[in-house]
């Protein structure tokens, strides 16, 4: 049996366990996303779960067409980074510059920045990517990315970062946890919660908590959009399932082999994710001087940049089988039963480009 792995990082998170009595929700998240994402690929249908740009080669071909625009709008600047964190097997970033043939002056122009921890997905990421003769460079982080006029795209990146879990107990926010005994489950510290925290917290509008609310808070964004707001000329499209608003609630969530799996039972082996709270990525986008617009629905979104021409135009030269196979695929992605709302369109830029399409 090859279940190594699996032991030896719920056998480090019970060793941490007992040494400080707990593990935060977003310790907990990261040990296990840090051991998840390190070297297999867990996209696609004999994987764990499957994106946007695996269902359909139309979301990345309108995310190209829509950075190209977005490159127009800027002034045609003459070197521009096309960058994505959190690539997967590279397809939308293939689906986009393929997009682009048409548009010479564009791609002439254009490198290609990729942010990934994962080597297997590096090297799948280099292999789609060879035939469009553009520079690829891989990065740990955004951050280490040269300056420079730069489009991001981050398709369900921001999910899979992990959060702070806070919880309302005897009026005070204090930390959620993990402890062990007997396996692994969620406890909460006994501490209130640091200042900083809580003065975040305010800005968001939250209405009165009640004993017993939990809220999510993604720390880890707020050191991303400060990388995007030491940028010049940067818009980042942040594409991810989420709400609008800020509120109360437990959106940890596993998922194995296309299922929902228990979060606390086989530490590394799933993926877990929350939901995107784009308040608070409005607010940190202000704190850090960003610009922001949206979010609208990924159904609106695809909508307005012109999926439906576009899925004519493939139609016209698709056999029936491939029309069909087309037509689910794009449904899937702009149907509100869906992923068409959702899934949510954001985006960050700074304050010296023009107002983004199609966010009018
Ligand atoms: N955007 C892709 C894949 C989403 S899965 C798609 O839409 O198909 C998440 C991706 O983020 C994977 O490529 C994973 O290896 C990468 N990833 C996860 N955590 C990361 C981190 N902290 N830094 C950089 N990449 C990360």
């Amino acid at each position: 049996m090859n279940n190594m792995p699996e032991n030896r990082l719920a056998d480090r998170l019970i060793d941490r366990i007992n040494n400080v009595g707990f593990v935060s929700v977003s310790e907990y998240m990261s040990a296990c996303l840090s051991s998840y994402y390190s070297n297999k690929d867990p996209l696609g249908r004999d994987g764990d779960f499957i994106t946007a740009p695996e269902i359909s080669q139309i979301f990345g071909e309108l995310l190209g067409l829509w950075a190209a625009e977005t490159w127009n709008q800027m002034g045609q600047p003459g070197s521009i980074k096309l960058i994505e964190p959190g690539p997967g097997r590279g397809t939308l970033m293939n689906d986009a510059l393929r997009a682009c043939k048409a548009l010479p002056k564009f791609l002439d122009n254009l490198s290609v920045h990729l942010v990934e921890i994962n080597e297997t997905l590096r090297l799948k990421q280099r292999e789609i990517l060879a035939s469009h003769n553009i520079e690829v460079h891989h990065y740990g982080a955004l951050s280490e990315i040269e300056d420079g006029p730069s489009i991001i795209i981050a398709n369900e990146f921001f999910d899979a970062l992990p959060v702070r879990q806070l919880q309302w107990h005897e009026g005070n926010w204090v930390e959620r946890g993990v402890s062990y005994s007997d396996g692994f489950q969620f406890c909460r510290s006994e501490n209130s919660v640091d200042n900083e925290v809580l003065q975040q917290l305010h800005l968001l509008n939250l209405k009165e908590p009640e004993d017993g609310d939990i809220f999510e808070y993604r720390e880890q964004c707020s050191s991303i959009i400060e990388a995007v707001s030491r940028r010049k000329k940067t818009a980042l499209l942040v594409i991810d399932y989420g709400h609008g608003e800020s509120g109360y609630g437990d959106s940890l969530q596993a998922v194995r082999e296309h299922k929902y799996a228990d979060v606390l039972s086989s530490p590394g082996h799933a993926d877990l994710t929350t939901q995107v709270d784009f308040n608070q990525l409005a607010r940190f986008s202000e704190t850090y001087g960003l610009s922001h617009f949206g979010p609208m629905t990924q159904g609106q979104f695809l909508l307005m940049l012109g999926l439906e021409q576009r899925l004519s135009q493939l139609s016209e030269k698709a056999t029936e089988d491939q029309r069909e196979f087309l037509k689910a695929g794009a449904i899937r992605l702009v149907a509100p039963e869906q992923m068409g709302v959702l899934f949510k369109v954001m985006c960050i830029q700074t304050p010296d480009l023009p107002k983004p399409i199609p966010f009018t």
